[in-house]
């Protein structure tokens, strides 16, 4: 059985692995089975050394050093040898050579930020002039600075940097590296292979479904009884569906809202980069489009123009939005044809004819800075929705011959408008939502924007004409509360959102938990989006049946919008997974274990 050389809690010299350099350590323990000892630096690193990288504190020489100890080109040549130290504790942040006096003021300058103890290894001089030549055989040892005073040897500082710390340090890096690497530019564009909605059959079908439940729910709302199972509803007559004035004046408020948008007020500000890394310029006036479009309403009120032609001609009108619409989608596919591989939008280019033409092949049309798809998202139809529950309104007073409207409309208009002028006022944070960002300008959107959202979301002010409703002081104070609940969970969560993507470093968010992401991007894991994976659809949800509730429980036509929007949501939030997998990988998987609910807490 060999014997130790060092006792325990015996301080001697020990080598850093992997380099010249010996500090003074401790001896904590000897494993007999491995010959090693387990040595305690004076940062606290424990590492265990074999016998011959150890040596006694005796079996140092100390030196004095001239004053002019080596010539400068020496001394660059000592420093040269730091590359060499790399992995040393005690690599020196400059490897500069101080006066023992700077080197006092240098170290107590910095004994807060430096790691304790400040280890001073000191060069062996050759014949007192030559420095530390490199061979592994010349000895190096630390001393306090006291000693390097009285002796007057130069010292070159060393800053301990604790191994375990350094190890954590490296690996940060070596991360951070990862994350900050952007994403990659000049990528390869792909064709489409995850198809969407059912595919080509289901794209096909969706093309006349939606149209057709638009009639439908439109004409079943009209009727003294409207039950959804009264199927087929009384149809109108062919040749009164269309009247070439309704299409005129549905053209004069397209292209009103498109001079508004065209108007050099309001802000610009730029989107989220592209696949290319462009970052397209959006104008954000939104906001103004809608004050304009009151003064333009406000007018109209004032010189007795008729609203009860919208509300006479509602269907015509669906039918005109519905037609401009499909001529846009054409406009668009055509036009997308002749569009660059790097402009198509990543889920509407599979090569199918009709699967593109649904989904949108071109992710950002613009006609030189007017971009289709962001005006559509929320003008026309967006703002369209609240003149449309304003004719409600407006018609419920006219034919129930009512001085004021019914709570029940005060209620469900009043909600729908708040969330309309949200999102105006919020319009940025449209930039960073899925249409936006994803989704390509195609049927599928075109008809979503300007048909199904004006004449669908306004159902239930709709059936409010037709099928009154009185709802109690209490009853309208739950849901007013209700809505008030939704929407700020929704703002809360979308504002939370926008501002982070905006703004990752924005102090305001410092308190939130991210996970890092290979992307570059970080994924919120506290604050609302700790909560569930989709707080604003939570949000939204609630608001939807608070827009529903004020029409009563006798039919569940007006529950249409709480139904279908929870069943788009679901969906939306399953797409949104998977693309998120996709972008996220791991980090994605990991922020689904740590927020394992999806819309609804404990539930869903
Ligand atoms: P989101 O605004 O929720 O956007 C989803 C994206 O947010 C993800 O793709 C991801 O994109 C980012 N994201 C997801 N999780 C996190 C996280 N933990 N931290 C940071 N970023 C995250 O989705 P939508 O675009 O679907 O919805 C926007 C709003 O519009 C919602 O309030 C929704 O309710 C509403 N909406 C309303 C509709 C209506 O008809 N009334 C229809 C559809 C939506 P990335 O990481 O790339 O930024």
């Amino acid at each position: 059985m060999p014997v130790r050389k060092f006792a325990d809690e015996e301080i001697v010299m020990g080598r850093w692995p992997g380099s010249v350099l010996f500090y003074e350590v401790q001896v904590a323990n000897y494993d007999d089975r491995t010959h090693l000892y387990t040595v305690k630096y004076k940062d606290g690193t424990e590492l265990q050394l074999k016998e011959n990288d150890m040596r006694s504190l005796s079996s140092f020489r100390f030196r004095k050093s001239s004053s002019s100890s080596g010539s400068p080109s020496r001394r660059s040549g000592s420093r040269s040898r730091s590359g060499s130290r790399s992995r040393s504790p005690g690599r020196p942040a400059k490897h500069k050579r101080r006066s023992s006096s700077q080197s006092r003021e240098a170290r107590n300058a910095k004994k807060n930020t430096t790691v304790e103890p400040n280890l001073i290894s000191l060069k062996q001089y050759e014949n007192n002039t030559n420095f530390y030549n490199g061979e592994p055989d010349i000895t190096e040892v630390n001393y306090s600075l006291k000693i390097l005073q009285h002796e007057r040897i130069e010292p070159e500082v060393v800053h301990l940097q604790p191994r375990k710390e350094e190890k954590k340090m490296e690996k940060m890096y070596a991360e951070e590296r990862i994350f900050e690497t952007p994403k990659t530019v000049g990528r390869l564009y792909m064709k489409t292979k995850e198809l969407e909605f059912g595919g080509r059959i289901g794209a096909f079908f969706m093309i006349f479904l939606l149209p057709a439940t638009v009639f439908y729910l439109l004409l079943v709302c009209k009727q003294k009884d409207p039950s959804v199972l009264n199927f087929p509803p009384t149809l109108p007559a062919f040749d009164s569906l269309w009247e070439t004035r309704v299409f005129g004046v549905f053209l004069l408020w397209f292209f009103l809202q498109a001079l508004f948008y065209l108007l050099p007020i309001g802000k610009v500000v730029e989107g989220t980069p592209l696949s290319n890394g462009i970052r397209l310029a959006y104008r954000i006036n939104g906001f103004y489009a809608f004050m304009l479009t009151t003064v333009a309403l406000g007018l109209c009120l004032y010189f007795e123009m008729e609203f009860y032609y919208l509300y006479n001609h509602f269907l015509q009108f669906a039918i005109s939005a519905t037609v401009f619409s499909v001529i846009l989608s054409i406009y668009l596919y055509g036009r997308s044809l002749k569009s660059s591989e790097e402009e198509l939008s990543p889920g509407g280019n599979s090569g199918n004819i009709i699967y593109d033409f649904f989904m949108g092949r071109e992710l950002n049309p613009r006609i030189g800075n007017f971009d289709l798809k962001y005006f559509c998202e929320l003008r026309p139809g967006l703002i369209g929705w609240v003149v449309i529950n304003l004719t409600m309104l407006l018609t419920e007073m006219k034919v129930h011959h009512q001085t004021m409207p019914s709570l029940s409309m005060i209620l469900v208009c009043g909600f729908q408008l708040l969330y309309v002028v949200d999102a105006l006022w919020n319009e940025e944070a449209i930039l960073t939502t899925m249409d936006i960002t994803h989704d390509g300008f195609g049927f599928m959107l075109a008809f979503g924007d300007l048909v199904w959202v004006p004449f669908l979301y306004s159902l239930q002010a709709f059936y409010l004409v037709n099928h009154p409703y009185e709802v109690s002081w209490p009853t309208a104070s739950a849901i007013l509360t209700l809505n008030f609940l939704g929407y700020y969970i929704f703002r809360g969560a979308n504002s939370q959102k926008n501002a982070f993507r905006r703004n990752p470093k924005d102090p305001k968010l410092a308190h939130l938990k991210v996970i890092p992401t290979a992307t570059g991007k970080n994924l919120l894991v506290s604050g609302w989006w700790g909560l569930v994976r989709h707080p604003n659809y939570l949000g939204d949800t609630l608001m939807a049946l608070a827009w529903s509730l004020p029409c009563g429980f006798n039919h569940i036509l007006p529950y249409f919008y709480v139904i279908y929007f929870i069943g788009l949501l679901i969906h939306r939030e399953a797409r949104d997974e998977r693309q998120c997998k996709k972008k996220y990988g791991l980090a994605w998987e990991k922020y689904c274990q740590r927020v394992p609910y999806r819309i609804f807490p404990y539930i869903y």
